[in-house]
């Protein structure tokens, strides 16, 4: 007899394995795959089959769970305590202070209200909001406001005070304050050396508080079908704490998520905690301290800034202002010896690059290195590489170094990418997915929430459509079909994580990670694919998630 904890039955199973075999009923014992079966084939073995749980899947999709390879889950967290000043909400800055205003008298005390998200460039009035707009919410409670971008707040004048921050201040190393035409502060804070002036009056959240927060945020994934999430560098927000913080959100299980985890390059460097690890060893550790829940994914670096910033580092100018290339973050020499570190020390390398010079000099580092201590399967990967050219990904290819796209733009910017930071050319192959997926590269799509919304259904409908926010189609020819971007958030980002032996796909010896959705991305319209609605996710055989409303 064979024991079975859970056999799905009625579902219509896209395994998404190498020939895209389709299913019925799929069995799962002790977290794992042991059974995927169509109705004619179950037929012969159900008399075996010892089953505690029956879930009757009633014609509903069931894929691989999801796979989102660039994210950062605690960043998002620590925003679900603050006021969402997104566009995707406020369309003006009277909206804003609305909210703002909402969020004060939910926490009526003097403590800070901080919100995220703003996009001067998407407000009605095109302009960022000053100290004197903040004004009219509060002149007693601080408000602090990030734009989108990370790179940019606005502080209100009470926050400006109580960080003694006045008109006679000079402006620090590598930020400068706003400032109107009599020199007074307009309460904008250009780059973090002047944010941080201000912000570090904030508060912290507690570390029970920051737990809260991430189950809160955990929750969001798993209701868009993520079995497997990475958190795109841990020490980026809140120093070397956030890996106690994690940690400890695992071992609550209040976030259920598997976890990989990217490590910034500074922990893992001289005076940095984890200096003197191999990755072996500090894999070993997360594992532990994790419950067997997280992987160690890799080294993080960055190599430019945002496109949308001016700050990605191009070959060629901006479109919009001949004078400007972006900056590469560091010295080319500088690079290679972080990475040939990385390298030699046994990590996957991840570094940052959106602006094909970036991704120029990253595949130069991870050349180099490769080339002085050749080492197979490396999977050294790039992050965004959303301006590569045809050049690049030959190159990486060659390499065989990994692309993960941030797809998303195309339909959150790209509109403004054609019309001002780009123009048609570089902008219509952006995330030059077709190109990438042609050449068999390795490559995966991501959100990096909290810059877009955590959804690999959007992402997958990004991919397949191209679709605008002014509803224009950029780059007919680097859409990818539904299979293909369904295996970029799946099989490709298990291949991406060194998982591809144990998820996926939906295959006896796999984990059983799943995702029920209420439609078949396969049959319906390429732009109702982000209509689809998770309905149920599965992680190691178990309901992580079910949709309370179910739809009619
Ligand atoms: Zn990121």
């Amino acid at each position: 007899m064979v024991q079975v904890d859970t056999l799905y039955t009625n579902a219509n199973v896209l395994t998404l394995d190498n020939e895209n075999k389709r299913a019925d009923i799929v069995a799962a014992y002790d977290g794992n795959i042991i059974g995927v079966w169509t109705h004619e084939q179950y037929k012969q073995i159900k008399e075996v089959l010892v089953t505690a749980e029956i879930v009757d899947l009633k014609g509903k999709t069931m894929i691989p769970g999801f796979i989102d390879t660039h994210n950062h889950l605690l960043m998002y967290a620590l925003n679900k305590g603050q006021v969402n000043c997104s566009s995707e909400r406020n369309k003006s800055i009277d909206e804003i202070l609305a909210n703002l205003r909402v969020f004060g008298e939910k926490t009526n005390d003097d403590s800070w209200i901080i919100g995220y998200g703003y996009d001067d460039t998407l407000l009605a009035e095109n302009r960022h909001p000053t100290r004197y707009d903040l004004d009219q919410v509060s002149t007693d409670r601080p408000i602090f406001i990030k734009h989108i971008s990370n790179h940019l707040a606005v502080a209100n004048s009470c926050a400006l005070q109580l960080a003694q921050v006045d008109d006679s201040i000079q402006d620090p190393a590598g930020g400068h304050f706003g400032r109107d035409e009599n020199g007074q502060l307009t309460g904008v804070l250009y780059e973090p050396a002047a944010m941080d002036l201000v912000f570090k009056y904030a508060p912290t959240p507690s570390d029970e508080e920051v737990v809260q927060l991430i189950e809160r945020a955990a929750q969001d994934y798993l209701a868009q079908g993520i079995t497997t999430s990475s958190d795109a560098g841990i020490g980026l927000v809140l120093g070397p704490k956030e890996y106690e913080l994690h940690m400890k959100a695992l071992q609550d299980d209040a976030n259920p998520l598997r976890m990989r985890f990217m490590v910034m390059y500074d922990l893992l460097s001289e005076g940095g905690r984890f200096a003197q690890h191999s990755a072996e060893e500090l894999d070993s550790q997360i594992q532990q301290d994790s419950h067997g829940k997280a992987r160690l994914d890799s080294a993080k670096l960055f190599q430019d800034g945002s496109i949308q910033g001016l700050t990605g580092a191009l070959r060629k100018p901006y479109y919009c202002d001949e004078s400007l290339v972006g900056v590469l973050i560091m010295s080319q020499d500088e690079l290679n010896q972080y990475v040939q570190d990385f390298h030699d020390r046994g990590f996957r390398v991840t570094t940052h690059g959106n602006g094909d010079r970036a991704i120029g000099s990253i595949i130069e580092a991870y050349q180099q290195a490769i080339d002085n201590s050749p080492k197979a399967d490396h999977r050294h990967r790039i992050e965004h590489v959303q301006t590569a050219t045809s050049e690049d990904l030959q190159e990486m290819k060659k390499y065989d170094i990994a692309a993960s796209f941030f797809i998303n733009h195309v339909y959150y910017w790209g509109d403004r990418h054609k019309r001002i930071f780009l123009g048609p050319e570089r902008a219509e192959r952006m995330n030059a997915l077709k190109e990438a997926s042609e050449l068999g590269m390795l490559y995966t799509l991501h959100s990096d929430c909290p810059i877009t919304p955590i959804s690999p259904l959007f992402s997958i409908w990004a991919a397949v459509n191209r679709i605008t926010r002014e509803g224009n189609v950029l780059g007919e020819n680097q859409k990818i079909d539904v299979i293909e971007a369904l295996k970029s958030m799946t099989i490709y980002g298990a291949q991406l994580n060194f998982d591809e032996k144990t998820a996926g796909t939906i295959e006896v010896g796999k984990a059983a990670d799943f995702a029920i959705l209420d439609n078949d991305p396969t049959a319906v319209s390429p732009v109702e694919l982000n209509n689809i609605s998770v309905e149920m996710t599965i992680i190691n055989g178990k309901t992580v998630y079910q949709k309370t409303a179910v739809k009619q």
